[in-house]
């Protein structure tokens, strides 16, 4: 038998589990302040729901979605980000109805068949929140912030913000047209541009491969209607109004379709590249075109295993409040029940009221050399020994396993 994980999957355990429990404990925290409520949808959807949301001429769509059959033939996909699913729960339970303040957060495991690299898997996770119903540009404004409070709370704090406006369905139209132009006056587009030109000659923009050949690419902000530019003004002065930096980016159009007037993303120079360690924008048009009420949202996500990467990179890792590892040993077999029962009572009690503690044995039929053996090898800072004369007088001994000295300690002492 194969015992090796599934190319570009990742078992997540020791520091880099607990980072990841930490950044998500941070994350809802940093939500629920902010007045975000939780939804977990399923991992699968529909296959129709992203190939209508994201769009068909996206690379999501095109090459990186696990599509399968079930049992009775249905065309089901596993979900490759968390907007259309949210999209989606939010039509089917009238969410506009029982949650009017609309805002909502996720995280969860995503899917895309991509080549995998750094921090980059076929099944990775994200924590995102969407604010549904408001055109205001301090939605918009939320969105980024939040974002930017999540990195500083795992310690990233060299990050920089790209935004752009992306118009409306009134303007970007004139702007789409004037880009087919001009592209289509550039010679040797790659493949993926020539194929694009017509469908979303948007993502030409941010094409790797043909960058140096283009300047003087028109530029949306030229375009922007009255109502978009007051938009986009207004959410840049409501950033500058709490020192948030900000770069306006003409090249940022993000890979999915349904992106309406600001898109952003947020990168940080700890990752080395330009990658995002998380991005969003607004979606005006989504939920109607989902079969929805027409509700504006504004939303970001952010790639977990990107920002742990950065997050230890910056030394979060470093300054964690680590538990305090403790084994309790018996030197007489007969104790063992003994000793059982007050490693229950210190799980539930903690040591001296200190909860931030793990606790460890007791082993049966092992000698006590042994079973110091074993707390050293699992790093134990202390091990309370039981031992019968000790115990006449309601006294264990505690080690401390780093400098060695050791004390008779009342039991009562102790819990
Ligand atoms: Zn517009
Ligand atoms: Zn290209």
């Amino acid at each position: 038998m194969n015992c090796k994980a599934p190319r570009g999957t990742h078992d997540i355990f020791g520091i880099n589990a607990l980072g990841m429990s930490i950044l998500e404990q941070k994350s809802k925290q940093i939500f629920i302040k902010h007045g975000f409520e939780e939804v977990r949808t399923p991992i699968f959807e529909d296959a129709s729901l992203f190939t209508r949301s994201i769009g068909q001429t996206t690379d999501i769509v095109e090459k990186e979605m696990y599509v399968f059959e079930d049992r009775k033939g249905r065309k089901l996909a596993l979900r490759p980000e968390g907007t259309a699913s949210l999209v989606r729960a939010y039509i089917e339970h009238r969410f506009d109805v029982s949650y009017p303040s609309g805002k909502f957060f996720y995280t969860g495991e995503m899917f895309r068949y991509e080549r995998p690299q750094a921090g980059r898997y076929r099944q990775f996770h994200q924590i995102g929140a969407e604010f549904y119903g408001s055109l205001s540009p301090s939605a918009d404004a939320e969105i980024i912030l939040l974002a930017c409070d999540i990195f500083s709370s795992v310690g990233i704090n060299q990050i920089k913000v790209h935004i752009n406006s992306l118009g409306c369905q009134k303007c970007r139209p004139l702007f789409r047209a004037s880009l087919i132009k001009y592209f289509s006056s550039v010679s040797d587009l790659c493949r993926d541009c020539t194929r694009r030109l017509q469908t979303n000659p948007l993502r030409l923009l941010d094409c790797k491969i043909d960058v140096h050949k283009f300047t003087d690419v028109p530029k949306m902000e030229k375009f922007l209607c009255q109502d978009c530019k007051e938009h986009f003004n207004l959410t840049q002065t409501l950033l500058k109004s709490v020192g948030c930096a900000y770069t306006v980016d003409p090249k940022l159009v993000r890979g999915l379709d349904y992106y309406t007037r600001t898109v952003f993303e947020i990168r940080s120079d700890i990752l080395g590249a330009q990658d995002a360690l998380g991005a969003g924008g607004r979606y005006d048009n989504l939920v109607k075109e989902l079969g929805g009420q027409d509700t504006p949202v504004v939303g970001f996500a952010l790639g977990s295993e990107r920002v742990l990467i950065a997050a230890k990179k910056s030394g979060f890792f470093d300054n964690l409040n680590k538990v305090e590892k403790i084994f309790i040993a018996i030197a007489d077999q007969e104790l063992f029940s003994t000793a059982f029962a007050f490693c229950v009572k210190l799980t539930r009690n903690g040591l001296k009221g200190n909860n931030n503690i793990s606790v460890f044995g007791p082993v049966d039929n092992k000698s006590l050399t042994s079973q110091l053996k074993f707390a050293d090898k699992i790093g134990a800072a202390k091990t309370i020994v039981f031992a019968k004369d000790e115990l006449e007088e309601g006294k264990v001994l505690v080690k401390d396993m780093k400098d060695k000295t050791q004390s008779e300690v009342l039991i009562s002492a102790l819990l």
